[in-house]
């Protein structure tokens, strides 16, 4: 089967742009309930310069705007901040926290689609993709403010004769988070919405490639929550992000991002010994039995494998087929994937992958599809760069992987799946363990046994059966192995950024 032409790139009204300058969020630090330049340009001192990073639109390579870029003394401000605020808010009655929360939720659905246009002005993502991000978010909240009522510890108890055992639990205090750009209101909503209804305040450091979502909700819900209680930071990873690390007077960081962000801030967390949740990267296994739906499994990986163009942590990216429906699940795939549109978010609603986020992860993914294929990987879709302007790369099928290879091993984070073949299922299931990275895997089968049974042997987060990158805000999500511990959603995510107290009362007489 030779490889599908290279489409071109749906480009729109490129005139008109998604968002104009007056609906951008103030570009600075947000820290006590108001926006304020870098400390290190507020202090007037001579010679003192306040750093940007510029914001790049990876749909055409142009410059949005220009962010302060933020040192240690901007994050020992917001930490400051969180800590005074810190005693009201966690004295607040869950109900309390709901309110607001509640009213965050609505502030979000109320201004979404202004948050959705940013969010693909900033990421280069299709509106379909933005819709889903800025919907779930809110979702998030709303979650997070009914789950906050609804979370108690086991009621008191008599453990020792003439004593009583009440177990309470508490916030774990100031919390500092780092979040990736693949996904920038989502995964700050995933920390923000538990963090906050579990009592806790917090400092968080948006990706430095993508913080207008961001800094724009904190316009948005400013009015809504006590100042100090929510901080943002932006800048970059080696400063602001290490200081949240470090920082002694932060109780617990949280980071979703790479392997290695997550090594540096573990190790720099042990330094103070903060507690850590990390949600690092995937590279997950989809395992296709002979008995599959061959036709479902093709369209499951169709959206699981691309979605957001492939850059996200749980995406469908490493297909192990049973040899004998391996060239048949192939071709379905490849007509599945083939008949992807590319294009800018101007594109209109027909576009369904957009670009990369920057030239240096474009380079970083046709890096990898050079290498596959100089090492006899076979694309059977796309395989390579798009034209530009932009930072497009075609969505790509790649056969003939060889077990162990660094394909087959290593996360791409683009729009690229690739297909092994196995013999047998404790084969499958041992060969797709075999990567560095636990967070989601899927298995498609009509076996009613099996569909039950081989999820218990794969050492992932989450296992799909005969589906793929489903997510809902009552399941936890997260990782083993180098994809971290630590989970997002759900009551688990409550429960990590709490701490349980035990008090024991003597009533003897
Ligand atoms: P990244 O690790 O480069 O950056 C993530 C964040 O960490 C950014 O804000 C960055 O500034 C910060 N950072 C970088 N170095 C740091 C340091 N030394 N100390 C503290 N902070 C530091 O990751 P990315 O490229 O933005 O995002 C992609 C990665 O995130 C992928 O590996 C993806 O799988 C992962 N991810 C995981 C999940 C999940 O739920 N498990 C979700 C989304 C993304």
């Amino acid at each position: 089967m030779a490889a599908t032409p290279a489409p071109a790139v749906v480009r729109g009204d490129t005139t008109t742009p998604l968002v104009t300058a007056a609906e951008l969020p103030p570009l600075t630090h947000f820290i006590d309930g108001a926006f304020v330049e870098s400390a290190a340009g507020a202090s007037g001192a001579a010679g003192a310069a306040t750093s940007t990073t510029t914001i790049v639109n990876p749909a055409d390579g142009t410059t949005i705007a220009e962010v302060a870029e933020g040192e240690t003394a901007d994050v020992d401000s917001a930490v400051d901040a969180s800590r005074r605020a810190l005693p009201a808010w966690k004295s607040t009655t869950p109900k309390e926290r709901a309110d607001i929360l509640l009213a965050i939720a609505d502030r979000i659905e109320d201004n979404a689609d202004l948050l959705i246009r940013l969010e693909s002005l900033n990421t280069g993502k299709p509106r379909v993709v933005s819709e889903d991000d800025i919907s779930m978010s809110a979702d998030t909240f709303r979650f997070a403010a009914g789950a906050g009522r609804a979370f108690t510890e086991m009621g008191a108890g008599d453990y020792v004769e003439g004593h009583t055992s009440v177990i309470l639990r508490e916030p774990v205090g100031v919390v500092g988070v780092v979040v990736p750009w693949n996904y920038p209101l989502l995964m700050a909503a995933w920390k923000i919405g538990p963090i906050l209804a579990a009592g806790n305040t917090l400092v968080l450091k948006p990706s430095e490639q993508t913080p207008l979502s961001t800094l724009k909700f904190a316009e948005l819900v400013a009015d809504l929550l006590p100042a100090g209680v929510l901080n943002i930071v932006t800048g970059l990873g080696p400063s602001v992000g290490a200081r949240l690390s470090s920082h002694p007077d932060i109780d617990l960081v949280a980071l979703t991002g790479s392997v290695g962000s997550g090594r540096a801030v573990a190790t720099s967390a042990g330094e103070s010994l903060k507690r850590v949740h990390l949600e690092l990267g995937g590279k997950a296994p989809v395992i296709v039995f002979d008995d599959a739906d061959l036709q479902a499994a093709a369209e499951g990986v169709r959206n699981a494998g691309y979605w957001n163009s492939g850059q996200e942590c749980g995406a469908g990216t490493r297909v192990l087929v049973h040899s004998s429906v391996a060239e048949k699940f192939t071709e379905l795939l490849a007509e599945q994937v083939g008949s992807y549109t590319v294009g800018d978010p101007r594109g209109g609603e027909s576009v369904e992958l957009g670009p990369m986020i920057s030239e240096a992860h474009f380079e970083r993914v046709t890096g990898f599809l050079d290498r596959a294929i100089a090492d006899g990987a076979k694309p059977v879709v796309g395989g390579g760069a798009l034209e530009g302007p932009g930072f497009f790369v075609a969505s790509t099928v790649l056969a003939k992987i060889a077990p162990g290879s660094e394909a087959s091993q290593e996360e791409i984070f683009g729009p690229v799946v690739t297909i092994e073949t196995f013999e047998t299922e404790d084969e499958a299931l041992t060969r797709a363990n075999e990567v560095p990275y636990g967070l989601a895997a899927s298995v498609w089968t009509t076996d009613a046994a099996r569909s039950l049974d081989a999820p218990r042997h794969l050492d992932f987060g989450t296992v799909w059966v005969n589906s793929h990158l489903v997510l809902a805000a009552e399941v936890p999500w997260g990782g083993f192995k180098g994809s971290g511990y630590g989970r997002d959603l759900s009551i688990y995510a409550l429960n990590d950024f709490s701490r349980t107290k035990h008090v024991q009362i003597n009533h003897s007489r």
